[in-house]
């Protein structure tokens, strides 16, 4: 395949077409181009194939997918589920040793303030990634039940 279109074609206008940035004008001449150029169609084939896996890579795989993450087994689901059981009174108990330990440690009330507010954010977080997580396992449970 030749490296650039025989007649010239701006291949900008690709991708433009692609991203769907051009005016009706300009899109007809692209669709007219493509149906005459083998290699402008082709480009415009790969350009959409590069397209579609990179905007499937980013579907497949949310930032928060590690959480969603479906246990194998019912036994790493019953591990996993324990392991949050534990997870709570820890977080608890440190959370609140913390807040102990900062509160007597601080000296002025701007530092506790500070170290108060850093720490209820934290557990605050845990918590509501908890009950994420907690939802989640009973979807499981239930999926189960179905199968
Ligand atoms: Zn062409």
């Amino acid at each position: 395949m030749a490296e650039r279109c025989p007649t010239g074609f701006d291949e900008r206008l690709l991708t433009a077409y692609l991203d769907a940035e051009l005016t009706q004008d300009d899109e007809q001449r692209v669709e007219i181009h493509v149906e005459d150029c083998a290699h402008c169609a082709a480009l415009l084939d790969e350009l959409r194939r590069l397209r579609e896996a990179a905007m499937n890579t980013t579907f497949a795989t949310p930032p928060d997918e590690q959480w969603n993450e479906t246990p194998r087994t019912a036994g790493s689901g019953a591990l996993r589920r324990l392991g949050w059981w534990i997870a709570i009174p820890w977080i608890l108990v440190l959370g609140s040793y913390a807040l102990y330990e900062a509160w007597q440690g601080a000296a002025g009330a701007l530092e506790r303030v500070l170290v108060f507010g850093g720490i209820s954010a934290v557990v605050l977080l845990f918590l509501s990634v908890l009950l994420d997580r907690l939802r989640d396992a009973q979807g499981d449970r239930y999926r189960e039940v179905k199968k």
